[in-house]
């Protein structure tokens, strides 16, 4: 794997950060007390090319590789995983999966208005009673002639009050992971109905959800597969996604550095500037290291996917190292600001507040640690 950038991915990397510092950075502090970002937003990303990173051009998209996508992450995550969030659950979970498993109808009438932000997309997979073993999960899609009526319940549902396309994973057969369907399923639709959950600790700028669908009748033909491929296309999407959350979690270690290198240089005690404390410089070496690291995992899985080969595991390993590093180095930065890092008149306490979902959702580190133990040992510690 060549590391050299392109000139394209560095302009690429440029121009993102130019635009989130003007567009993004100077309002995350207030969008984050507001539990709300200004939605406008969604346009003026989908102008730059966020919604549309690695859709092809003819569905609207920009076409790019994965280090791309990752170096857009990185920047997203930097200026605020809530908006990431937003971009990565439309266009990287749900938009990636209608691409590798849709239908051309399918594509055609999604990709674009996906790609262009005119339609957010939510990935419904999580219920109540079924997070880290969704192949358990008890939404029920019943074939009723040409069309499924679907019944249950979602939760936590990234976008789930923004969106007009639910991808929803609903149970057509028997139990266990093979029973499991996917639909693609528009928020219009009579019955279904989503309710924002409030009080998060962290990504308060983005909408979550709680969905239920009651008698929920869509035709047949958003299906998305086949019957019973439901639970492979969930995993294939949370694989890929899995490198977007650990590209967003450089981000928030490389923002985390980045203010605590300007505030130790600033901040003088002992008429010294902190920087020029050993003891500080151990905080900021530790999340320097954890940076690169966190960023050549990812970009490995990247150009694993990009060459066609298999990526699940490193995924995982790139997920589970860069969600507990990004924990560490805002606990770090948050040292370094002592007492003023505690409130949200500097950036770090709301990189903690973002960063501590990272080891929970698309997976919890247990989770990446079992898929790594049995890529290891070939034995699933499931069973
Ligand atoms: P549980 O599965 O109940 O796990 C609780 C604890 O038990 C964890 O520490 C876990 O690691 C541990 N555990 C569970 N099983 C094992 C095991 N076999 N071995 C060892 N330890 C185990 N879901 C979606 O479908 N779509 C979304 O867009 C989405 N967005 C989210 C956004 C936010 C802000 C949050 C908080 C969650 C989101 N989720 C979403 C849900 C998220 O993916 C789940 O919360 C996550 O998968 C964990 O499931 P759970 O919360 O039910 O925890």
């Amino acid at each position: 794997m060549d590391l050299t950038l392109t000139e394209e991915q560095k302009e690429f990397r440029q121009l993102a950060r130019d635009f989130l510092n003007k567009e993004v950075v100077p309002h995350r502090a207030a969008w984050d007390r507001a539990e709300s970002v200004d939605t406008a937003i969604v346009e003026k990303l989908a102008d730059i090319g966020f919604f549309g990173m690695t859709i092809p051009e003819e569905y609207g998209g920009l076409g790019g590789d994965y280090v791309t996508y990752c170096l857009g992450m990185e920047e997203l995550g930097r200026a605020d995983s809530a908006v990431r969030g937003i971009v990565s659950v439309s266009m990287g979970l749900v938009g990636k999966v209608i691409l590798s498993h849709g239908t051309e109808g399918q594509k055609h009438e999604w990709l674009p208005r996906i790609a262009s932000g005119e339609a957010l997309a939510c990935f419904g997979l999580t219920e109540p009673d079924n997070g880290s073993d969704p192949g358990n999960l008890k939404t029920k899609a019943v074939r009723s002639g040409d069309d499924y009526v679907i019944n249950g319940s979602k939760i936590f549902i990234t976008n789930g009050t923004w969106a007009k396309l639910c991808l929803v994973f609903a149970r057509t057969g028997g139990p266990g992971p093979k029973g499991v369907s996917a639909f693609l399923v528009p928020t219009d639709t009579p019955g279904f109905e989503s309710r924002e959950i409030h009080g998060k600790l962290g990504l308060r700028g983005q909408a979550t959800a709680e969905l239920s669908f009651t008698d929920v009748r869509v035709p047949a033909g958003c299906l998305l597969g086949s019957e019973g491929q439901g639970f492979s296309i969930a995993m294939h999407s949370l694989d890929k996604g899995r490198v977007s959350v650990g590209a967003g979690c450089v981000g928030i270690i490389q923002g985390c550095l980045e203010a605590a290198v300007d505030y130790s240089r600033e901040r003088t005690q002992f008429d010294r500037p902190l920087a020029s404390f050993q003891l500080v410089q151990d905080l900021i070496a530790d999340m320097s290291v954890d940076a690169d690291a966190g960023r050549l995992l990812t970009w490995r899985a990247a150009d694993l996917i990009e060459r066609g080969e298999p990526f699940g595991t490193a995924a995982s390993k790139a997920k589970y190292f860069c969600s507990e590093a990004a924990v560490r180095a805002a606990n770090n930065a948050i040292q370094i600001f002592g007492g003023y890092g505690y409130v949200d008149e500097y950036p770090v306490a709301k990189y903690m507040r973002d960063a501590r979902v990272m080891t929970l959702y698309e997976g919890t580190s247990q989770i990446q640690k079992l898929l790594i133990g049995r890529a290891e040992t070939g034995v699933s510690a499931f069973l």
